[in-house]
């Protein structure tokens, strides 16, 4: 639902994506120079570890993050903001700005012995810190004490051990140069205006849900040799109709959700999975509308009825992703499937027989309301494109 239409979502505003983008706007208030605040002198004894490192540049452990942040608001902004950073630059730089205190991937805070106030007041605060550029690695104990003027080498050697090896294989092997500037998120964080629109947007790309892949799989193992991609797929459900019944049944063909027999006897609702038309044991949503015998005789017949440029493929009637022929174009056809496909769910529920006789007279109906709505609220060439050549088709058919 939360997703963008070309993967298959309705953009469906999500609330709490939308609460944890207000709440970053904290952070930019607490980071921001100018911003004299007098609660930020409340809470910078906790949120800031020294220089200009602040606890929203750390990983904290989950641990941590309940002993650091007691009060639940800023967990959650806390919270709220890694989601955001770890969608975000993944570059190899990335690697001298990891903070060494309060960090998941090192357990320098958990180690006795450790002088941390100290270390952190004398700016050792991340990676680039202990990090020499000219060789290409991290600096040895030594070199460490000497620039420091801080502890020996067994210290240093304690710092330097717990180092993840993945980290080190990079800063040998790619010698990440340091950037001048923060990461990315906190230089758009600090220039950004709307602080709040552009945190919702980061925070939907990280709380995508997977495209339906399973649907996507099921639907080219059914239909083999699908040749249409996904996202067009999902795209032309859009831009056939206006129609909001249309849109949200080819929506749920699409993601395979139909209630068909088959679904509701595995939700135990019906006892069998069986067609209630032809008694086939297992109707799904590919009997519905092709298998079935009923579906297929009314596919056959309707493009002789309204002497259609050609005969609608499975892939056509599943996917809408029909293409034009002729003097016929895309649109009429596409909505002619979607219309169909709606007819035949629509008979299927009421029982009533599925032919094209009586889906010429359900057209016709349909045609003659769009007609009024154009009538009263404009957009005459959009009707003409669409449904033009599909009345032409039914008052031919009808004489
Ligand atoms: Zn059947």
């Amino acid at each position: 639902m939360k997703n963008h239409y070309g993967e298959g979502g309705l953009q469906v505003p999500d609330p709490s994506a939308q609460a944890d983008s207000l709440k970053i706007m904290w952070i930019k208030k607490f980071l921001d120079e100018n911003n004299h605040a007098k609660w930020k002198f409340v809470v910078q004894n906790k949120l800031l570890i020294g220089g200009n490192l602040s606890i929203f540049e750390c990983k904290l452990s989950k641990r941590e993050v309940e002993c650091k942040f007691p009060d639940k608001f800023w967990r959650e902004i806390y919270l709220a903001w890694q989601t955001m950073v770890e969608e975000e630059d993944k570059t190899d730089g990335l690697v001298l700005y990891e903070s060494l205190w309060h960090n998941r991937y090192l357990n320098l805070d958990d180690m006795v012995g450790i002088p941390k106030k100290k270390l952190q007041n004398s700016g050792v605060l991340r990676i680039n810190d202990i990090y020499d550029r000219n060789a290409g690695r991290l600096m040895p104990p030594d070199q460490l004490t000497e620039k420091y003027g801080i502890g020996n080498f067994l210290l240093w050697h304690r710092i330097l051990k717990v180092i993840p090896k993945e980290w080190r294989q990079i800063l040998r092997e790619k010698r990440p140069r340091v950037r001048e500037v923060r990461p990315e998120i906190y230089v758009t964080l600090q220039e950004t205006i709307k602080v709040a629109k552009w945190a919702y947007s980061v925070l939907m790309k990280s709380n995508k849900l997977s495209c339906p892949r399973k649907a996507q799989t099921k639907w080219e193992q059914e239909l083999q040799g699908v040749q249409s991609s996904w996202p067009s797929v999902f795209k032309i459900l859009y831009k056939s109709t206006q129609d909001f019944k249309l849109k949200w049944l080819q929506l749920r063909i699409l993601h395979r959700i139909l209630p068909t027999n088959r679904v509701l006897n595995w939700m135990k609702i019906k006892e069998s999975s069986m067609c209630d038309r032809c008694f086939e044991p297992n109707e799904d949503i590919y009997h519905v509308f092709w298998g079935c015998k009923d579906a297929k005789r009314f596919w056959m017949r309707l493009k002789h009825t309204l002497v259609l440029p050609k005969h609608f493929t499975p892939e056509d009637i599943f996917l809408g992703n029909v293409t034009g022929k002729g003097k016929w174009t895309a649109a009429p056809l596409r909505v002619c499937v979607l219309l169909g496909k709606q007819f035949i769910w629509q008979c299927r529920w009421s029982g009533e027989e599925q032919s094209v006789q009586r889906f010429s007279l359900y057209l016709a109906k349909y045609i003659s309301v769009e007609k009024c709505i154009v009538a009263r609220r404009g957009g005459r060439k959009r009707f003409d494109e669409t449904f033009g050549l599909l009345w032409e088709a039914l008052c031919t058919s009808s004489t």
